[in-house]
């Protein structure tokens, strides 16, 4: 543990004669049990002044001009949540969902955004920004990349168009990203081979960037779990950039169990010396939609318009209805969909199904047929949560996107569940893995840690009350049990309420040393 010391010349009496003045800070949160980060918690006191952390010590002699009372709390960093959806949140128009209350109220004050492969490459869009209530780093994506310069089509790309890919790559990196993220589970994405993807990738890692990948396949779908792993450490090795493995689970009933074989992969190819990490959600169900979660990929092709053919098209239905019963099968059932909007929200499709008298898949196909409405999907099970979690390169996302009670509690549900519940984790390790594993995995300078000198984004919570309060029937219910959130120095959440102030900021990747 470090004790560190104010700068020498705060020290310095500034007025003349008798005993010498206290420095004044803007900011004290006294007596806190406070965890830097990555060092052993002690009781002490943080002090702010204007954006950045003054000082951290266990009795700092100073006024304020605002002191927070901490006595049996956690003062902590502010959470990083490297994989969320919240981009369009904040470009909204409505200035209290730009603060992002879900996140602030959970203290979480980083988000990363352009997951999946979706985010835009024109990074001056991306960071220009309208006040907002966190700061946000993003990716440049890899479906959005490949879409613009080759369209939705299944071919590889040629010379030239790889030429001009990588170039948009090196242009956004050159911009501020972060990284290249990819959603290869997804068309077009999916019809990229490992090649591309590195050739992309690599460009990234020569900029200090990471490659960000939601995998191939998370389930038994293609070509696999394991191989799909393997992939992305491929993608790495290939293309000498740091891994990161968005959203680590084994969906569904052919891989569950599956935990210790996919972290044995990754283990080894970090013995090997390449950079691999992970970040996962607390929850048992993913969110996706109906159609999305069911209908196999061939039926999607064309669009809403040509799947609603399909349904009704006497040829293929047979198929359609049989593929539609595997996936089903492999997502654990009809009673393993809940569906979370519209007409049907609150009922799993095994009630629905039986309402009407109809079996699951017909049941399914009806609602589609009205609106392909968003669901959660039971479909990964405690105990490979729990051997993923325990992993020290597994952080702590949310994967935020509406529906899902992820945006609203995934953080305080990782400490109420499974550090307060179930003890699968210790208290040093969830904060860790949610502040200075982050920072450090995305190259986020000066955040992640309460030290001296870094940027004030700071959480005080009661131990005995933090949790989540949204669940998958009412998912936008608020956190509860934090006190106070500091963004860049300013009071985000005061006395447990927001206090509207939009601190956030875009934080854009410094270019490499030596230039881009
Ligand atoms: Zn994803």
């Amino acid at each position: 543990m470090k004790i560190l010391r104010l700068p020498l010349l705060c020290l310095i009496p500034v007025l003349g004669v008798g005993a010498a003045p206290v420095p004044q800070v803007d900011l004290l949160i006294r007596g806190g049990t406070v965890y830097s980060g990555s060092d052993a918690p002690f009781t002490g006191d943080v002090a702010v002044t204007e954006v950045r952390v003054q000082a951290v010590g266990r009795r700092l002699e100073l006024r304020a001009r605002r002191v927070i009372d901490a006595k049996g709390m956690i003062v902590a960093p502010g959470f990083i949540d490297p994989h969320t959806h919240v981009g369009e949140q904040l470009k909204s128009e409505d200035p209290r969902a730009r603060l992002v209350p879900g996140f602030l109220m959970q203290g979480v004050t980083t988000a990363v955004i352009g997951s999946d492969g979706g985010g835009s490459p024109d990074m001056a869009a991306v960071f220009r920004h309208k006040p907002v209530g966190i700061n946000y780093a993003a990716h440049v994506g890899f479906g959005a990349v490949r879409e613009a310069v080759i369209g939705e089509v299944d071919r590889p790309p040629t010379e030239a168009e790889l030429a001009r890919m990588k170039a948009m790559v090196a242009h956004a990196m050159c911009a501020g990203a972060i990284g290249l993220s990819s959603g290869l589970f997804y068309a077009p994405q999916s019809f990229a081979k490992t090649e591309e993807v590195a050739a992309l990738a690599a460009e990234a890692g020569k900029r200090g960037g990471i490659y960000d990948s939601h995998i191939r396949d998370e389930s038994s779908y293609g070509i696999g779990l394991a191989a799909a792993i393997d992939e992305a450490i491929a993608i790495g090795r290939l293309g000498s950039v740091p891994v990161n493995i968005s959203h680590i689970k084994a969906l569904g009933v052919d891989v569950q169990g599956q935990a210790p074989a996919i972290i044995a992969r990754v283990e080894a190819a970090r013995r090997a010396g390449q950079r691999v990490t992970a970040d996962q959600y607390p929850w048992s169900a993913s969110g996706t939609s109906l159609a999305a979660s069911l209908v196999p990929r061939w039926a999607h092709d064309g669009g809403r318009t040509a799947l609603l053919a399909r349904f009704d098209d006497a040829a293929l239905s047979k198929r359609l209805r049989a593929d539609m019963a595997d996936n089903l099968r492999r997502r654990g059932g009809a009673a393993s969909l809940l569906i979370t909007e519209g007409e049907f929200r609150g009922q799993r499709l095994d009630g629905i199904a039986k309402a009407r008298g109809a079996d699951p898949i017909s049941a399914a196909i009806e609602v589609i047929r009205k609106q392909d409405p968003a669901v959660a999907s039971f479909n990964q099970t405690e105990a490979d949560i729990t051997t993923f979690m325990r992993q020290p390169w597994v952080m702590t996302s949310s994967d935020a996107s509406t529906g899902h009670p992820r945006s609203y509690g995934s953080f305080a549900r990782k400490y109420a569940h499974y550090v307060l519940g179930s003890r699968a984790i210790s208290l040093p390790d969830f904060i860790e893995r949610s502040t200075a594993l982050p920072a450090d995995t995305l190259g986020l300078k000066d955040r992640g840690r309460l030290k001296r000198g870094g940027f004030a984004d700071i959480v005080v919570f009661d131990p005995k009350r933090y949790a989540e309060r949204a669940t998958y029937e009412a998912p936008t219910q608020l956190a509860v049990g934090v006190r106070t959130v500091v963004v860049n120095g300013v009071l985000a959440v005061d006395q447990g309420k927001l206090t509207g102030a939009a601190a956030g900021r875009a934080l854009a990747k410094a270019p490499p040393p030596g230039g881009c």
